[in-house]
C-alpha cells in the first residue's frame, strides 16, 4: 500500500523546439607573462548545470474516486539546488497501467495566445530554494487503470537553456475504511471543498509564513465546509456579521462514524478568530472549537469550529454515528458559521488528510434530487441529509 517514488532526473534541451546552448567557448590560453605584470583574469569554466530535484507528497499519494473522474491531489515539491532561478514552462503528466502501457498523457505550455501556463501560478524556483506545486491536472478518466504517474517539468533558465526534471508515483486508490455519513442534517451546501480551486486544497505549507509555525502537510486536502441552507440556497438572512443570522448558527453535528473520542475542545468564542500565539504551540487552534473521532484504522475525523460549549462529549467517550455531539459555531479561523469537515491520519495538526466518502444523502439538482447511496461531495454542491 505505500507508494513508491522514484526521482528520474535528465538534463536535457526542450523538446527538440528550443535550440540547444552553444558550448561553451575554450578558455583561452594566457601567455606566460612577466612576473612584473599583471595578474589576467581567467574565464570561470562553465559548471555543469545541476536540475531541479522533484518528490511528491503525500507519500503515499491517493487517488479520489469521484463522479467527475479520478483525482490525484498531490503535491510535488520543487527543490533548485543551482545558483540561478528556475521558471517552470512546461508541464506534463503521464498515467501508466499495471503492464507499463500508456493510458493517458496531457501537457500544459506556453503555447497559444494566452497560454495554459499562465494558470500556474509562482512559477519561479528561486536559486538554492524550495516550492510546492499542487498538481495542476489531478483530473483521470474514471474508467482508467492508473498504477503509475510520471510528472515531467522543464524549467527555463535564460533565453534558450532548458533544464527537465521528473518524478514517479504509485497512486493509491483510497477507501476509507470507516462507513461516513454527512455530518449535518438538512439542506447545506458544500460552501468550499478540496478541489484544485477550493481554498482547503491551496494551502502551501512550503510558504515561509506558514512552514514557520510548523506546518509540514495538509491535513485539509480532502476537507469540506458545509453551510446548511434554506430552499432558494441563502445561508443566512439579514446582516452575515452577526452569527444569529446564520440559518445553521447552533444546528446540531452529528458523528460521521462510530469511533472514540480523542479530543474535545468547546471554551473559544464564535468571534470567528483565534491567537496566533497559541497556534505556535498547537496547530490545531486554527480549528476554533473541536471534536477530534478516532475511527480505529489510522482514521480521524476532525470537525471543526463549533460553538462555544456546545461539545456533549468528552476524550474517552464511545459514539455511535448520527450520535449529536456538538453544535455549529463560528470559532477559530472561519469567515461565518459553518461545519469544517475532514478525515486525516492522526489527531494532529501534521496530519495528512485523507478522502472521505459519504452514505445515503442526496445531491439537489435544481428540481431534481438524486439519491446517493455512497459517493464524494466538493466545491459548489447542494447536497441534503437525513
Ligand atoms: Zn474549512
Amino acid at each position: 500500500m505505500i507508494a513508491r517514488c522514484s526521482i528520474v532526473l535528465v538534463l536535457a534541451a526542450c523538446g527538440g523546439a528550443a535550440p540547444r546552448p552553444a558550448p561553451p567557448a575554450p578558455a583561452p590560453v594566457a601567455a606566460p607573462a612577466p612576473a612584473a605584470a599583471p595578474e589576467t583574469k581567467r574565464p570561470e569554466p562553465t559548471a555543469p548545470a545541476s536540475p531541479p530535484t522533484l518528490s511528491v507528497r503525500p507519500d503515499p499519494a491517493y487517488i479520489e474516486r469521484t463522479d467527475g473522474g479520478q483525482m490525484l491531489h498531490c503535491d510535488i515539491v520543487i527543490d533548485n539546488p543551482a545558483a540561478v532561478s528556475r521558471t517552470i514552462t512546461r508541464l506534463q503528466v503521464t498515467a501508466h497501467d499495471a503492464s507499463g502501457a500508456i493510458g493517458y498523457r496531457r501537457f500544459i505550455d506556453g503555447n497559444g495566445v494566452s497560454p495554459a501556463i499562465l494558470t500556474v501560478p509562482n512559477r519561479e524556483v528561486p536559486a538554492n530554494g524550495k516550492i510546492l506545486l499542487f498538481n495542476p491536472m489531478p483530473v483521470f478518466p474514471q474508467d482508467l487503470d492508473i498504477t503509475r504517474v510520471r510528472f515531467d517539468i522543464d524549467f527555463g533558465e535564460g533565453p534558450e537553456r532548458t533544464v527537465s526534471a521528473s518524478v514517479e508515483v504509485a497512486p493509491v486508490v483510497y477507501q476509507a475504511r470507516a462507513r461516513l455519513q454527512i455530518p449535518i442534517s438538512g439542506r447545506m451546501i458544500v460552501w468550499d471543498g478540496h478541489d484544485l480551486l477550493a481554498h482547503h486544497r491551496r494551502w502551501d505549507y512550503l510558504f515561509e509564513p506558514i512552514r514557520a509555525f510548523g506546518f509540514v502537510s495538509n491535513p485539509a486536502r480532502y476537507s469540506y465546509d458545509l453551510v446548511p441552507v434554506d430552499a432558494t440556497g441563502a445561508m443566512a438572512n439579514g446582516d452575515g456579521a452577526r452569527n444569529e443570522s446564520w440559518i445553521g448558527f447552533r444546528a446540531p453535528v452529528r458523528s460521521p462514524a462510530a469511533g472514540t473520542i480523542t479530543m474535545v475542545v468547546d471554551d473559544q468564542l464564535d468571534n470567528r478568530q483565534f491567537d496566533m500565539n497559541e497556534l505556535k504551540r498547537d496547530l490545531m487552534v486554527v480549528y476554533g472549537n473541536r471534536i477530534v473521532i478516532d475511527h480505529g484504522n489510522g482514521e480521524f475525523s476532525v470537525l471543526a469550529h463549533l460553538a462555544e460549549r456546545s461539545a456533549k462529549v468528552k476524550v474517552g467517550d464511545k459514539v455511535r454515528a448520527g450520535q449529536v455531539i456538538a453544535s455549529i459555531g463560528a470559532s477559530g479561523s472561519a469567515m461565518f458559521p459553518h461545519l469544517h469537515y475532514q478525515l486525516q491520519t492522526s489527531a494532529t495538526g501534521t496530519a495528512e488528510g485523507l478522502p472521505s466518502y459519504f452514505n445515503g444523502f442526496s445531491r439537489i439538482r435544481g428540481t431534481r434530487r438524486i439519491a446517493v447511496s455512497a459517493g464524494q461531495i466538493d466545491s459548489g454542491e447542494i447536497i441534503e441529509a437525513k
